[in-house]
């Protein structure tokens, strides 16, 4: 979103609140209506998309100073999305890219990052990944029976909360690849941080540099796909890089490669798995994981406050997100029970830990979990799945600190079971990064 787009944008938010909700016609249950964790734990109107167009709007008009309470306010949201899916119903607004768009502003005024995440950025920035760890050691997961073929033309970004710190979901997808015929290559000593955690915080200068230095390296050899089993990497790639530089492989989350291979045959599904289990949509490969469609259009005035768009726009509703090829994995699991939660898709309910919100306000991204699990357990599920280490390290942080008897998989650990295959946990110590 360029400049006079926000300043534009700002001024037609209709404080109407509908953004605080999942769209009427989706609500099934008074418990389950709600689509924004922000509002859900501060129950402020600042704390909403609608309340942080406010403070952009009183921003710009002078009405209001910056300041680190402002700010806080400001990065105490996920960047779910959910607004932006659910304000569509009846305006045209972007509330989450003008979320993103103030945080950018607060960082150029000094007041963001939050302190917690620009620690992670320093980490990025020596050591390539967030979790100040060896750059070295990232690919020390990978199993010795399991090949890389440095000529191959498909590229598993292993990304790095998979490669230090959710071993067994970057074990799966190599074991799975394997067990399927594929050769991939793994970029190794060339794999740096796909730079969302810096994206989603304000840092566009740091990030665009990352961006560059990832594609340089993935074009030098000439990769046709690209597959991540990370939802943040993937969304990363596939929706924000091209805002900055275009590039011309094809870029897959594992689901959907792994979708491909069990419909083609390569990979046969003969074990049972007789669980029963529901599945988590992850922001990030769901709604957030829709491109943005070119419009070439202009901005009319009607009235103050007023205006709009010549020609109509293309509404980004999230529709577009990649909902069906892991419920088709879990449909053809024998023996798998799989059953939905009330809050899906487009209107699924954000794990709590986006957008620096772990690391800066713990305690939100728990809160957010523990609702999350309590909807998860409302299925009727003793099983919960679902696509993203990030997902997958709140959402077991929520099982832990709720005593739920849930158990938590990432999806291909099911696809590990279903093949008849070991499968290695790894579970480590939870990091507040995302
Ligand atoms: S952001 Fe959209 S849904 Fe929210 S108050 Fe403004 S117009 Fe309404
Ligand atoms: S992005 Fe998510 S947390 Fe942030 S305001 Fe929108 S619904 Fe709330």
């Amino acid at each position: 979103m360029n400049e006079q787009e926000y300043k534009k944008m700002i001024q037609r938010c209709v404080r109407c609140s509908i953004c605080k909700w999942i769209p009427q016609l989706q609500i099934k249950s008074q418990k389950y209506a709600t689509i924004c964790p922000s509002i859900d734990m501060f129950n402020f109107h600042s704390y909403s998309a609608g309340g942080r167009i406010i403070i952009a709007l009183a921003l710009e008009m002078g009405r209001l100073e910056p300041s680190q309470e402002l700010a806080d306010i400001v990065y105490k949201c996920t960047e779910c999305g959910g607004c932006a899916v659910s304000c569509k119903f009846l305006n045209t607004l972007e509330p989450l890219e003008i979320i993103v768009k103030l945080r950018e502003k607060l960082v150029s005024l000094g007041y963001g990052p939050m302190p917690k995440q620009q620690q992670y950025i320093e980490s990025i920035k020596r050591y390539n990944n967030p979790y100040n760890e060896p750059h070295e050691e990232r690919l020390e997961w990978l199993p010795n029976d399991v090949q890389i073929d440095q000529n191959a033309k498909l590229l598993y970004f292993v990304g790095c909360t998979s490669s230090y710190r959710r071993k067994e979901m970057a074990i799966a997808a190599v074991r799975i690849m394997k067990a399927a015929g594929i050769a991939f290559n793994i970029l190794q000593d060339d794999e740096f941080c796909c730079g969302s955690p810096i994206l989603r915080t304000g840092d566009v200068n740091t990030f665009e540099k990352i961006l560059n230095k990832n594609l340089d390296i993935i074009e030098s050899k000439g990769i046709k796909t690209v597959i991540f089993s990370c939802a943040g990497c993937y969304d990363t790639f596939k929706v924000d890089y091209p805002l900055y530089r275009k590039y011309d492989f094809r870029v897959l989350h594992t689901v959907e490669l792994f979708d491909e291979l069990i419909e083609s045959g390569s990979l046969e599904l003969t074990k049972e798995v007789p669980l029963t289990v529901t599945y988590h949509d992850p922001c990030h490969l769901g709604r957030n994981a829709e491109r943005y469609e070119e419009w070439d259009g202009d901005i009319v005035p009607l009235m103050p406050f007023v205006s709009i768009n010549i020609p109509p726009k293309p509404k980004r509703t999230g529709a577009k997100g990649i909902y069906n090829a892991p419920r088709n994995i879990l449909k053809k699991i024998r023996g798998l029970n799989f059953i939905e939660m009330e809050r899906i898709k487009e209107y699924a309910y954000c794990c709590g830990a986006g957008a620096g919100v772990k690391s800066a306000f713990p305690e939100m991204a728990l809160n957010t979990a523990k609702t999350r699990i309590a909807e998860a357990e409302d299925s009727g599920a003793n099983i919960l799945v679902s696509s993203c280490p990030f997902c997958s390290t709140n959402l077991q942080d929520g099982i832990k600190d709720r005593n739920s008897n849930l158990q938590y998989y990432d999806i291909s650990e099911l696809i590990l079971m279903a093949l008849g295959l070991k499968n290695e946990k790894s579970k480590q110590a939870t990091a507040g990064v995302r």
